[in-house]
């Protein structure tokens, strides 16, 4: 903390002498004033602990100093004990309390209560300053910690990303996936509306790594998470990514209609992009097969029979020549094909 500094103003150097030898005993700075405008050009450098004013003096007097001094903000606060030798008469006394002083001292001052007053006030400073130090090691950490609020939220935002995101495509994992399934199973459940879902499989992907290499092959998956996430579907269905090649939809409140349409637009997507497969055994470039299956989600079976429904209808696709899409309906937890 920095020495409290103060000002003592009088016109006569023999008193400034005298304050200065009351004063030796604290550890204080002392500024030095021969005049009332001298004072004032201080107190816009300095910020002071205490301010001794002598009232009489040539010039501008204690009082109008002191009214001066207080109607600066800066200077509002700090405190000013007149000294003076003019007379006790109560009107001069209540004038200097008028003018801002807290308090009124005569010459020649006794030492032991000059000594003390000012103790006081240099305390008072002295606590005043700790705690204006302490409000702002407190605003610092305030700030500190805001940060580290921050921080923490991103970090978690990015954890919570990376735990429901496929590192590969950016789509949903497999993790994310069994969750949507389990709500829009209950959603199901609840409004009794269909539920849909699609599973995709690229053709001979094992046979595109071979011949084109595992960094081909990423590209290749990328390619086809692109295409399916560009393919315009509702905000409420799912894309994600549930295996090596594999990709799934979930669309709520979607019939058995609705999805082939959607699930044979996804297919000619990938179709059109006309991506080189010379190793395909069923064709010349890149295509998926596709299974379909609808339920209204019901309290007796579980969600796992809409995903095995939708694999009968995938292996359906691949049995009948790949490069297709096909349905099936769980009725009465039967699965119609
Ligand atoms: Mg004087």
């Amino acid at each position: 903390m920095a020495i409290p500094k103060i000002l003592i103003v009088d016109d006569r150097p023999e008193n400034l002498l005298a304050l200065e030898g009351l004063l030796e005993p604290f550890n204080v700075e002392l500024i030095k004033a021969n005049s009332g405008e001298e004072a004032l050009a201080h107190t816009l450098d300095h910020d002071f602990a205490l301010i001794l004013l002598d009232v009489q003096m040539p010039g501008m007097d204690g009082y109008e100093v002191a009214e001066l001094m207080r109607g600066n903000k800066k200077n509002k606060h700090i405190p000013i004990i007149f000294v003076t030798a003019a007379s006790k008469a109560p009107s001069h006394i209540f004038r200097g309390y008028e003018s801002g002083a807290v308090d009124y001292l005569l010459k020649p001052l006794i030492p032991v209560m000059f000594q003390s007053k000012v103790g006081v006030f240099i305390e008072l400073y002295e606590q005043k300053e700790a705690l204006r130090e302490k409000t702002q090691e407190f605003d610092r950490k305030l700030v500190e910690l805001e940060e580290l609020q921050q921080q923490l939220e991103e970090t978690n935002e990015q954890l919570l990303l990376l735990s429901t995101t496929d590192g590969l495509t950016g789509l949903f994992n497999r993790r994310r996936f069994d969750e949507v399934l389990n709500e829009e199973w209950k959603r199901g459940i609840r409004s009794q509306q269909p539920l849909s879902f699609i599973i995709l499989d690229i053709d001979h992907f094992k046979a595109y790594n071979d011949t084109y290499g595992h960094q081909a092959g990423d590209d290749c998956l990328r390619e086809v998470a692109r295409t399916l996430a560009s393919v315009p579907l509702r905000e409420m269905d799912k894309i994600a990514r549930i295996g090596g090649e594999e990709f799934a939809i979930i669309l709520p409140e979607t019939d058995r209609e609705g999805v082939m349409l959607a699930a044979e637009r996804i297919r000619e997507s990938i179709d059109e992009l006309n991506i080189p497969h010379s190793s395909s055994l069923s064709h010349q470039h890149l295509t998926i097969s596709v299974g379909v299956s609808t339920v209204v989600p019901d309290l007796a079976f579980s969600s796992r029979k809409l995903l095995e429904a939708a694999d009968d209808a995938l292996y359906e696709a691949k049995r009948r020549g790949r490069n297709c899409c096909c349905s099936t309906e769980v009725i009465n937890q039967a699965v119609n094909l």
